[in-house]
């Protein structure tokens, strides 16, 4: 195993990125939000202190992991942003670029930011990446993973010389390891437990989550029976509240009750829950259809 640095250049929470450094390469993995991503932008430089950036990798194309790669494009000129193709459609899309414009704004106003540069028209993806591809740098490696699960477009990144997986959302979010991981399943429980399966046949040795940072040495076995453990609880607790005839609001409330706890609250706007948990309950009820 190879050594290397993680330092979390995060500006604001729930804005979290992280940059990775080796002796040659500095890789970035998501880059927050556009309201904070000038402030993002000088974390990053202070740490680089003149060395170049080289990469910036999308998880997902969700706003609060990609909306500030546009910026950081700009101060990082040397950097590419790599993201799954379906996410690179999804952020070409002027459509996408106003809804995170508003979100953007929602989270800027929450946290008291006053006016801030909008870089939302040049977002992009340079290069395109698929489940199994890899990148090579100077001295990286570095594989892509199908996530599909929180969404259809994620990636979770398996550094090879370092045994580090930079973790997608749709592993969970350990909001306070060991103790509590948060199931971040959106769109499909099968294709979460299968992509907690598959980035897990990697055999990580380090486990780099989403919004978190680095966990323990030693506990990525830990990470990923914990993650399959909650997910199948998200699952459960909705196919037992629908079957026991309750209505989704009912369901929904639930839900919250349950998963949205004090530590989620901290990384996730409790909007961006409701409307998350809400598609979740009703692509869980209507695969239980499909299922029949
Ligand atoms: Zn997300």
């Amino acid at each position: 195993m190879r050594d290397f640095n993680v330092i979390d250049v995060t500006a604001y929470k729930g804005s979290d990125c992280f940059l990775i450094l080796t002796e040659k390469s500095a890789v970035l993995v998501d880059s927050g939000q556009d309201y904070c991503a000038v402030q993002t932008s000088e974390n990053i430089s202070n740490i680089l202190k003149g060395r170049q950036l080289d990469l910036i990798l999308l998880t997902h194309s969700h706003y609060d992991h990609a909306s500030g790669s546009a910026c950081l494009k700009k101060a990082f000129p040397s950097a590419f942003v790599v993201a799954s193709q379906t996410a690179s459609e999804i952020l070409a899309k002027e459509k996408v670029h106003s809804v995170m414009r508003e979100l953007n704004k929602a989270v800027a106003d929450e946290a008291g930011v006053g006016a801030y540069p909008d870089h939302l028209d040049s977002l992009a993806v340079d290069q395109t990446i698929e489940d199994g591809e890899t990148i090579t740098l100077d001295d990286l490696t570095i594989t892509a993973i199908d996530a599909s699960g929180h969404t259809k477009c994620s990636l979770c990144y398996y550094f090879e010389e370092e045994g580090l997986l930079a973790a997608a959302e749709t592993l969970g979010i350990p909001v306070d390891f060991p103790a509590e991981i948060s199931p971040c399943n959106i769109i499909s429980h099968d294709q979460t437990i299968a992509s907690i399966k598959r980035a897990a046949s990697y055999k990580p040795q380090r486990i780099l989550a989403s919004h978190i940072g680095l966990l323990p040495d030693g506990s990525a076995d830990e990470f990923f029976n914990k993650a399959l453990e909650v997910e199948n609880e998200s699952n459960n607790l909705i196919i037992d509240s629908y079957k026991a005839g309750k209505p989704n609001d009912i369901i929904l409330e639930e839900y919250k009750k349950r998963f949205y706890t004090q530590n989620v609250a901290k990384v996730q706007p409790e909007n961006a829950f409701y409307i998350n948990a809400e598609t979740l309950i009703a692509k869980t009820i209507a695969k239980l259809y499909q299922d029949t």
